[in-house]
């Protein structure tokens, strides 16, 4: 998308000291949506940044709750359908779910059992890799129900955290790297 691009892109990427709690500096993509020119950049910079050739994968996997914000819109453009990763208890039966733990307590996240086809490859996105536990259940779940992880998308990754170390040697791209 070239440099001048990118960086109206970043730009729209809003950084905010102690959100939801002391510590964290929670990045916050909202502005990228509310702005055409950004959102429109943003999908051409993860269609341009796919980590495997769009013809190598059936579907798209998007994550609670911002992944689902632009992860549709990606599938539409390449023609792909879209999975949603839901938080545990949103779905109706039949499900399958996967627990992994947060920094404090675990989450549980779900899919449809009939969501994924026996050997489907799947790309999944979100906005977001800090240390890698949420794309990591994902990809586990996604397994579990007969698919195959084709690869991952983050809009952004934190540095320091390693996050990609734990999603094995399935390709993955980023647009931005931030603190
Ligand atoms: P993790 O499982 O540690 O890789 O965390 C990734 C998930 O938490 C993603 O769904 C992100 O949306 C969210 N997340 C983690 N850290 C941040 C942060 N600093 N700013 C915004 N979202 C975050």
């Amino acid at each position: 998308i070239g440099q001048d691009n990118a960086d109206y892109l970043i730009s729209r990427i809003r950084s905010v000291q102690g959100f939801p709690k002391e510590g964290i500096n929670f990045r916050d993509f909202m502005p990228v949506l509310a702005d055409p020119k950004a959102l429109g950049l943003m999908l051409d910079a993860l269609e341009a940044a796919l980590p495997v050739p769009a013809d190598s994968f059936d579907a798209i996997a998007g994550l609670e709750a911002r992944g689902f914000l632009f992860g549709p819109a990606l599938a539409a453009r390449l023609g792909k359908g879209f999975i949603a990763v839901r938080k545990a208890g949103k779905l109706p039966p039949e499900t399958i779910g996967e627990s992994y733990d947060l920094e404090y307590g675990t989450a549980s996240i779900e899919i449809e059992a009939n969501m994924v086809g026996a050997g489907e490859r799947v790309l999944i996105v979100d906005d977001l890799i800090a240390t890698g536990g949420t794309a990591k259940a994902a990809a586990d779940l996604i397994r579990r129900a007969g698919g195959v992880v084709a690869g991952f998308s983050f809009v952004m990754e934190l540095i320091g955290l390693d996050g990609l170390a734990e999603l094995g040697d399935v390709p993955s791209s980023t647009l931005v790297t931030m603190p």
